[in-house]
């Protein structure tokens, strides 16, 4: 059964220090889809403007991207800006342009409310919700968020943490959400906020995995070693869009077996992302690169 994943879909500006990109194709629908179509088919909810490009929406459809839930407004595509430094892991917004996304309210066609396995990529909490409102009886919810909403809409967050299984974010938001610097106690904190699971990201690090078994219901999985990154972008929504559609792809219930899998493939899919500008890298990717590199991480972390 399909995955549902619902986020942002934008034109994106990217600044590195090797080189520049301007509008291509990014939002955190649009990786975390694109990572999940690896695994079965996915249902997308978004919106873009008419100045959004066919040959985008074409790859959408070319990897079994359901787009009935796609919204195609009058007006502008949603556009960001980001600039990132020297050592490719801290980045600046230069410029969030919302456009179409400014009135979005993301509706789900009746199809899509049945899906077992939901991701709620990064966009407003307070949407986020509304989709969880629509949907029917979503076994395994898994939700992404940035800073900026830990920043303007705390209560809308800390409200549909209790509605999520699994929540992801990234070290940085791990702090600022708990207030806690060491990232062991940061997890915990996170767990007593409402989700049953919590992956912290920490980038080129890997991933921690909280699970509601108590101190040790722990994983940590490490970022497959790259000796060369080009663009992070859509790291963590590509993450976000492995796991859940790695999850849906596997069926039955979502076991802490499951979910190390599950994580370990989104780690490894974050990985290809990172080494090419955009989509680029997981345009020409196939299933085989992908076990190939979990066979990979697999042999370089055991012992
Ligand atoms: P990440 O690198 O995982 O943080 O995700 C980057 C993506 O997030 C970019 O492709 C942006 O288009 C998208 N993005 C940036 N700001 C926002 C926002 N306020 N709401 C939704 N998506 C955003």
């Amino acid at each position: 059964m399909s995955v549902l994943v619902v986020g942002s879909i934008a034109l994106d500006t990217v600044k590195t220090p090797a080189a520049e990109r301007r509008e291509q194709l990014g939002g955190s629908a649009s990786y975390a889809a694109i990572a999940a179509s690896f695994f079965g088919p996915v249902s997308l909810v978004g919106v873009v403007g008419e100045d959004f490009p066919a040959a985008h929406l074409e790859l959408f459809r070319q990897r079994a991207i359901d787009l009935a839930g796609l919204q195609v407004r009058p007006g502008r595509t949603f556009r960001w800006a980001g600039e990132y430094h020297a050592d490719l892991n801290t980045r600046t917004t230069l410029c969030t342009e919302l456009n179409v996304f400014e009135t979005f309210s993301p509706e789900l066609p009746p199809a899509y409310r049945e899906a077992r396995i939901v991701l709620l990529a990064n966009i407003a909490p307070s949407l986020q919700a509304h989709v969880l409102d629509q949907m029917r009886r979503p076994e395994f919810v898994v939700a992404d968020t940035m800073n900026l909403w830990i920043d303007i809409a705390r209560a809308d967050l800390l409200a549909l943490l209790k509605r999520v299984d699994l929540l992801i974010l990234n070290d940085g938001e791990a702090r600022q959400l708990t207030g806690h610097d060491n990232l062991i106690v940061a997890g915990r904190a996170l767990l007593a906020m409402g989700p049953h699971h919590v992956a912290l990201k920490k980038g080129e690090h890997g991933c921690l995995l909280f699970g509601p078994g108590g101190d040790g219901d722990f994983f940590s999985c490490a970022a497959y070693p790259l000796p060369e990154v080009c663009d992070p972008t859509g790291a963590g929504d590509v993450f976000a869009g492995g796991v859940a559609g790695f999850l849906a792809a596997a069926g039955g219930a979502v076991t802490p077996a499951k979910l190390r899998q599950a994580v370990a493939h989104g780690s490894v899919l974050a990985s290809f992302d990172v080494e090419a500008f955009s989509l680029d890298r997981l345009r020409e990717l196939g299933r085989e690169d992908i076990d190939a590199r979990v066979a990979a991480l697999r042999r370089l972390t055991a012992f």
